[in-house]
């Protein structure tokens, strides 16, 4: 009997217009960051839906930028089908005494249905994910029933903090907010074994495998050869075994799809193949249909 097609969701892409984001597709990644060039990844993948995480900046090469709109959004028109949006937080206007104004902004986007989830930048944004200043949004998740995907480990910007993206301050956050489902991103590479604890402690947490290499297939090839590298994120998963809270993510543009696709099978034995290429993803984010 004839194997199933994998259903193929990517959980962790990028589609908005950030001089960060274009620039490494045209010089590192090789890739069209367009409508047209997203569409045409997708298709030749086998990719059927993908998660966009909100993000922008007022400035060229601003990001991370504390005057970006809250709720960001996938600002890179004109938006293709089949791409579903996480709205990105920025937490400094919810330092303000008036805060509540961004709380009733937010809410007001999540009746679009094509929201499937909130997206934080600690460490970008200079408060770790356990921060106060997010208390609102995590009372939204709630109320919403909506995930939170939180950004933890290497981060793009030589102005981020790296303490703060430390995935284990959400380790507070999982006890504090139980009800709340949350998606650690990059399994906090290069903590992935701080990681792997925590999707074994906490039955709230999942993790995304999005950005861990960052370039063309031939750099992904080359990381797939090098033993130690690959070593270094196999361990942390393996020690867990909870690959059924793993989710299929590319960071997309800084990889080409069709590669990530074969180093993520590479780091997943083929029974979970399922559950973290698309199952994982459909029971984290209930609104995403494919
Ligand atoms: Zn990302």
């Amino acid at each position: 009997m004839a194997a199933e097609p994998l259903t193929i969701i990517d959980a962790h892409i990028h589609y908005s217009a950030i001089d960060l984001f274009v620039d490494t597709a045209r010089r590192v990644s090789h890739v069209d960051y367009s409508r047209w060039g997203l569409e045409a990844e997708m298709d030749d993948s086998g990719i059927t839906a993908a998660v966009g995480m909100g993000l922008m900046e007022t400035t060229r090469g601003g990001f991370p930028d504390p005057c970006a709109e809250n709720p960001m959004a996938l600002d890179l028109a004109p938006l293709p089908a089949n791409l579903f949006c996480c709205l990105g937080i920025n937490p400094q206007p919810l330092t303000e005494p008036d805060g509540v104004i961004y709380q009733a902004r937010i809410e007001e986007r999540l009746q679009d249905s094509s929201v499937v989830g909130l997206k934080l930048y600690p460490g970008y944004y200079p408060y770790p994910a356990s921060h106060e200043v997010y208390d609102r949004v995590f009372g939204l998740a709630r109320d919403w029933q909506l995930p939170v995907v939180i950004h933890a480990g290497d981060t793009a910007s030589p102005r981020a903090i790296l303490r703060l993206a430390h995935p284990l301050y959400i380790s507070d956050l999982a006890v504090r907010y139980p009800e709340v489902t949350m998606v650690i991103a990059h399994v906090g590479n290069p903590w992935v074994m701080d990681v792997a604890v925590m999707l074994t402690n906490h039955e709230n947490i999942h993790a995304d495998l999005s950005g861990l290499i960052l370039g063309d297939a031939t750099a992904i090839d080359d990381f797939v050869q090098n033993r130690r590298l690959m070593d270094s994120i196999q361990t942390g998963l393996d020690y867990s075994g909870r690959f059924d809270k793993l989710l299929f993510g590319t960071d997309w543009p800084l990889v080409p799809m069709r590669p990530y696709i074969q180093f993520v099978k590479r780091l997943v034995p083929e029974k979970y193949w399922p559950y973290v290429f698309s199952r994982t993803a459909q029971r984290v984010f209930p609104r995403l249909r494919v």
